[in-house]
């Protein structure tokens, strides 16, 4: 029944093209009205101090509900909703959503916020961010953007430029997923970050390996000398805490302390400033 038109002719061709290309154009189409449909969920993971053991905020970490697939996470999705710019509407509503939540917060609590290298691209962004910030009230030091080293590699003056444009409002902005990928030094010195967050990878053997011990203290005793925060990824086991906390890692977030969860999860939980004894009980929960 193909009447020509692009859609058509697509259906038509589909039972012979290979299965993966159909899955993808099936998800697209999907995603696409995902936004609209209210099919997005924002997970909170709580972002934990290593000194006090207390949690000094969250990072918002997205989800899908599709109404036959049932939730679906990022990896399954994102990288297509780069492909297809959809990512640009989907992160546009990630940070209204997240800037309203953590405007009722109390305590002082943060909010981190992971940005693809589109969203850096689009002229969407620092308006996007302007208004949310209006529109909630939220105090924006207490707003920290995530990207990762991609952001640095490609189109980098002007991504650079919209990170020192960021940092003049007042946002906070942190190197994500830092070891993995096209890892330098020298990214470092490209933006004066406010943290570095180690990827999960050199935190899972760190109790029985010695490399991964050498990387992570130096990579949190390069990031003191350059006055920039230190969390570690993935923390699962107490043990790893304690190297960290050798180490000198100022922050960690992982299983230990909290998985990502619906945002209801975290809400009743007392925020930084309540009394030590009702910190993190979590954890405590977890551990013992
Ligand atoms: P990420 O920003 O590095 O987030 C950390 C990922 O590690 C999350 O996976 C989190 O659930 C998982 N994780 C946290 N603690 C542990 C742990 O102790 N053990 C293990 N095994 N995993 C842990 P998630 O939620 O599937 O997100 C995957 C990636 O998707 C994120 O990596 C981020 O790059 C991207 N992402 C998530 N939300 C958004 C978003 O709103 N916008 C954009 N552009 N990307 C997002
Ligand atoms: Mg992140
Ligand atoms: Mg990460
Ligand atoms: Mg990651």
């Amino acid at each position: 029944a193909a009447k020509g038109d692009g859609r058509d002719r697509w259906e038509m061709f589909a039972p012979g093209m290979d299965e993966a290309l159909h899955e993808r154009h099936t998800l697209a189409r999907d995603l696409r009205g995902a936004v609209g449909g209210g099919e997005l969920r924002l997970f909170l993971q709580p972002l934990i101090d290593v000194e006090t053991e207390t949690r000094t905020g969250y990072e918002a970490l997205l989800r899908w509900e599709h109404p036959t697939r049932g939730l679906i996470g990022p990896d399954m999705f994102i990288p297509l909703a780069e492909e297809t710019g959809l990512i640009v509407p989907i992160g546009e509503w990630v940070i209204r959503n997240a800037f309203a939540q953590a405007a009722q917060w109390s305590g002082g609590q943060s909010i981190a916020i992971n940005l693809s290298p589109v969203q850096l691209d689009s002229p969407n962004l620092l308006p996007t961010i302007v208004n949310a910030l209006a529109e909630t009230g939220l105090d924006p030091a207490l707003v920290e953007f995530e990207i990762t080293e991609s952001v640095l590699l490609h189109n980098s003056d002007a991504n650079i430029q919209m990170l020192n444009r960021l940092h003049d409002l007042g946002l906070k902005i942190a190197l994500d997923d830092f070891g993995t990928g096209y890892a330098s030094l020298n990214y470092l010195l490209t933006f004066p970050f406010d943290k570095i967050k180690i990827d999960r990878s050199f935190i899972s053997d760190l109790e029985n390996r010695e490399e991964s011990r050498a990387i992570v203290g130096a990579v949190i005793e390069l990031a003191n000398k350059l006055g920039m925060c230190t969390l570690a990824e993935g923390v699962e086991e107490a043990g790893q805490l304690a190297k960290l906390r050798e180490h000198g890692c100022r922050m960690v977030q992982g299983w230990l302390f909290g998985q990502a969860m619906p945002s209801e999860h975290y809400q009743p939980v007392p925020a930084r400033s309540a009394a030590s004894s009702e910190a993190i009980p979590i954890a405590a929960a977890q551990t013992s």
